[in-house]
């Protein structure tokens, strides 16, 4: 049976952080607007309660979610200075870990977040297969939406806010719905009775869901609009008799179509709304991999054939991983792991 819900030392969670004076917040490598909205959204509830955190990813995330970034305190790139913000880990005393899965999640950022530091360490996620070992208290439920969801039910228990979403700052509100609002697709997948509930007290908080949606959905640059036309007339590939359809953006696409990070945003969703495909895939060469995105309906899981297939992980829906070889051997090596994986099936 697919496990649901990791408990460790729950009821600790918020004695931990009040106890707790220097406080480090950490989201998984490109970052998305879930990623960058808990951590938002807890630094602006730690301060409603007097406390202070640093926000700290892996590597920069792109432009749109910049309306989350705190203007008084904007979160840390670790690969844009990473002896400072070693430093910074070195001397925290609690490390909250969200959005993210476990160690492998953070690349070159783990040594200092699980070895190079003594803090206490908090996992809270929504990602299949957690791993506990390296924290001391683990809350991962992934039977919501996001972590952002997930925060929000966490953050109503605590005694600053007790179950009165009135009380809740409108800042960190609002980074709850952005994560809502990202990781379901603008409410189109991800969905669970409590979503919606959640997401109508964030609304009766004041949340500006038009503006909010806006800066994220609608402030793409005309290249990327390009591109898109470009990706899907000429680099788009249909196979397993029409129920998977693939991508492949290489470094020649992102050149001729100035590319900036997040510009790829929601690509992989596109090819779901053919008629009769149940699952796609974003294949983007990066830096030394080929980037996979996957997406499926209904009871396709990708989350297994992401571990399968493709070093990665994440949910049974919406999924990722990374491939070690040239882009140009990608489309023949996701063909035939297609075919075996159906063939298993
Ligand atoms: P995306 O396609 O938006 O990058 O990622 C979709 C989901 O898959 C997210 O929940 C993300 O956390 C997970 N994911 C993406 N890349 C990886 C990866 O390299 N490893 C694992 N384990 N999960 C990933
Ligand atoms: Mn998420």
């Amino acid at each position: 049976m697919r496990q649901v819900r990791t408990y460790k030392n729950k009821e600790q969670l918020w004695s931990l952080t009040s106890m707790s004076e220097r406080i480090v917040l950490v989201a998984h490598t490109n970052p998305d607007g879930d990623a960058v909205g808990s951590l938002s959204a807890m630094y602006h509830f730690l301060k409603q309660t007097g406390k202070h955190a640093v926000m700290m990813v892996p590597n920069a995330f792109p432009g749109f979610l910049s309306c989350l970034d705190p203007a008084d305190n904007p979160v840390r790139i670790y690969r844009e200075g990473p002896q400072e913000c070693d430093r910074i880990l070195a001397g925290a005393d609690l490390i909250i870990c969200m959005d993210m899965s476990g160690p492998s999640r953070i690349d070159e950022m783990s040594d200092a977040v699980f070895k190079g530091s003594s803090a206490k360490r908090i996992l809270i996620d929504h990602h299949l297969n957690p791993v506990a070992d390296p924290f001391d208290i683990v809350i991962s439920d992934t039977e919501v939406s996001s972590t952002c969801e997930l925060l929000l039910s966490l953050i109503l228990e605590s005694e600053a806010i007790e179950g009165d979403i009135n009380r809740l700052n409108l800042d960190c509100a609002t980074s709850i719905a952005a994560g809502i609002l990202t990781d379901t697709n603008n409410f189109a997948n991800s969905i669970f009775p409590a979503t919606l509930e959640r997401a109508s007290m964030l609304l009766k908080r004041g949340v500006d869901r038009d503006a909010l949606y806006d800066s994220i959905f609608c402030s793409y640059s005309a290249s990327r609009m390009k591109l898109m036309g470009h990706l899907l007339s000429e680099k788009m590939a249909i196979i397993q008799h029409g129920k998977v359809a693939f991508i492949t953006l290489d470094n020649d696409d992102k050149d001729r179509y100035s590319y900036c990070t997040g510009d790829s945003e929601g690509f992989v969703n596109l090819p779901l709304k053919i008629r009769g495909v149940q699952m796609s895939a974003l294949l983007t060469e990066d830096d030394g991999f080929v980037k996979v995105s996957l997406r499926s309906k209904g009871s396709l899981d990708v989350n297994l054939f992401a571990r399968q297939y493709c070093n990665g992980g994440g949910h049974r829906n919406a999924s990722g991983g990374r491939l070690y070889m040239d882009i140009s051997e990608t489309a023949a090596y996701f063909t035939a792991s297609i075919e075996d994986y159906f063939k298993k099936a």
